[in-house]
């Protein structure tokens, strides 16, 4: 079976935070959040396209020091026959599985839950799914799909990580950038979204070093800590039961 995979950093501790893992880019999401870092994942090129038997034997050389294989991209759950495949294989060998996601399948994600396969799960809450803050930060809505189904799927999502909540870790993040993520109140309407999952709920620090899809958000800077502190503060003031993280 072939997947549209763009590469593999063999070790990694900041996908999984702190858990040595083997991380394996996903080419390809349905997702076009300006701040993302990976402009050259997003569309399916053909040059990306992989045998996942080759992906596995290259994971298969770092098993000896690796605990862990994270499956991140572009948006891995889009190749979901693919995904479950190396899931399974991973697995097999001890591995433990985490899945880096925006949440837009919440099938998938239910399936591997269902299946047992995945041990984390780091879901990206672009935003509060308010319509024209998740259209403006993440650039998702299509010809065919309305912004309204996508915050519908990602509602879906949130459902199916309560659930499934204490046999799987999860951590949400949002990632802070003054000028687009950054008010409070969009920012308690996502703790109000997660405020009954057992969760790490992390602020992660915009960076305008790297590249970035909208070249415009170069000339915006980072929140300084004092900001991100403050935000948390305000958070956990709302909701106390929430474990919140700051990520720089
Ligand atoms: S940051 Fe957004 S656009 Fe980039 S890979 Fe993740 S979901 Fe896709």
């Amino acid at each position: 079976m072939q997947a549209f995979i763009s590469g593999i950093v063999p070790l990694s501790t900041t996908k999984w935070f702190g858990k040595l893992s083997s991380v394996i880019f996903f080419g390809g999401c349905d997702f076009r959040c300006r701040y993302c870092h990976s402009p050259g994942l997003l569309e399916f090129k053909q040059e990306f396209l992989t045998d996942i038997k080759k992906i596995t034997s290259e994971v298969n050389k770092y098993t000896d020091i690796a605990e862990a294989v994270v499956f991140s991209g572009g948006e891995p759950c889009l190749q979901r026959l693919a995904l479950i495949s190396l899931a399974k294989n991973l697995k097999n060998q001890n591995l433990k599985i985490g899945l880096d996601t925006n949440g837009s399948k919440p099938n998938v994600i239910k399936e591997l839950l269902s299946m047992e396969l995945i041990d984390f799960i780091s879901l990206d809450m672009k935003s509060s799914l308010n319509t024209e803050l998740f259209s403006n930060v993440t650039k998702s809505k299509t010809f065919f799909t309305r912004t309204d189904d996508i915050t519908e799927n990602i509602k879906q999502t949130l459902k199916i990580l309560k659930e499934h909540q204490g046999k799987v870790e999860i951590e949400i993040k949002t990632v802070i950038v003054p000028s687009l993520v950054y008010k409070k109140e969009d920012i308690l309407n996502i703790g109000e979204l997660i405020k009954e999952i057992n969760c790490t709920w992390v602020f992660q620090q915009f960076d305008n070093q790297k590249e970035l899809v909208d070249k415009n958000l170069k000339n915006i800077q980072p929140a300084s800590k004092s900001f991100l502190e403050n935000l948390k503060e305000f958070c956990l003031k709302e909701y106390p039961n929430l474990r919140v993280k700051i990520r720089e």
